[in-house]
């Protein structure tokens, strides 16, 4: 049966390591500071914006958590990141997704300043990542790689299918794994004979959103498989993308759900965190 990569056990590790970095910078002036912006009542965003906050005060960062009503007006929410964009204190602004239907979205990642766009959701940031340049990276994405390096898994010339092309996790994920010199495929709702491709992959990532989706004939002898999926069964259950009995019986290493990708995330947005309060200095 297939090695659990345990992401609680990797980032665990990885904070450790930002936490002294920070202690560092304060010794140096510095004290990295994260602005969250929330807007509204949804109770996901709610949880995942405590979580935040939380990791912050663990790696002693500064947090400043903003609330925003529902209602707010696109033109209040771009004012109030132009004064994040300007505040020295403030390293990182993360908006959180979804917003409301009367703000565009797009319009509101573009106000961000691409120095404080932890995220990595700027287009500036995205192409930066795509030429192989300085870029902050996307968290999820990120994670998935440091995953893979604490696990002593090598990219370089394997076959790696990603299912999803979201802009947040598939799309983005596809091209760190390209800048480590693996063949990367795309799969995705239109996608003919999913199980033909996945069936190929000696790194397969899932990043569908759909309860247990990927199964033990999607996945070859031996493939490591990485599983985005943050989703509930139809018993209210945390569950991955992936079957995990099923596959975890045929593959060569799989990440669980919960404790696999989902502790990275918040781990690689305290280290961008960190990253731009360090250039901050490498600027004066
Ligand atoms: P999304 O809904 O934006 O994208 C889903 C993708 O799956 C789409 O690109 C679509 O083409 C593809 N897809 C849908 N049905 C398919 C099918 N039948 N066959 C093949 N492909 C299909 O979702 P997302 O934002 O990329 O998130 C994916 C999952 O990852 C969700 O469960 C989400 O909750 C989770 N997630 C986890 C983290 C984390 O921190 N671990 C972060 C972001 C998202």
């Amino acid at each position: 049966t297939a090695q659990i990569i345990n992401g609680q056990e990797i980032a665990a590790k990885k904070r450790l390591e930002i936490a002294e970095k920070v202690e560092e910078l304060k010794r140096q002036g510095v004290t990295p500071g994260l602005a969250v912006i929330l807007v509204g009542n949804n109770h996901a965003s709610q949880t995942y914006v405590k979580s935040k906050e939380k990791a912050c005060k663990e790696l002693g960062m500064y947090s400043l958590l903003i609330e925003m009503p529902e209602e707010i007006t696109e033109e209040k929410l771009l004012a109030k990141i132009d004064e994040l964009n300007a505040d020295p204190e403030i390293h990182g602004i993360l908006v959180q997704l979804p917003l409301p239907k009367q703000i565009d979205e797009r319009k509101v990642i573009e106000s961000i300043s691409p120095l404080k766009d932890v995220d990595g959701f700027h287009p500036i940031n995205i192409g930066r990542m795509m030429t192989g340049q300085n870029a902050f990276l996307p968290c999820t994405p990120y994670g998935i790689m440091v995953l893979l390096e604490e696990s002593g898994i090598s990219v370089s010339g394997k076959h790696v299918v990603v299912v999803g092309r979201s802009n947040i996790v598939g799309k983005p994920v596809g091209q760190l794994f390209l800048n480590q010199h693996a063949t990367v495929t795309y799969c995705h709702s239109r996608t003919k004979d999913l199980a033909f491709h996945t069936k190929q992959a000696d790194i397969l990532i899932a990043a569908v959103g759909i309860p247990n989706f990927i199964k033990a004939e999607h996945v070859k002898n031996g493939a490591v498989v990485i599983d985005v999926g943050i989703n509930r069964n139809e018993f209210g259950k945390l569950c991955g993308d992936v079957a995990f009995d099923e596959v975890s019986g045929k593959a060569g290493a799989i990440t669980p759900v919960p404790k696999g990708v989902g502790p990275m995330t918040i781990t690689m947005l305290m280290y961008n965190t960190l990253k731009s309060a360090a250039e901050t200095l490498d600027r004066k």
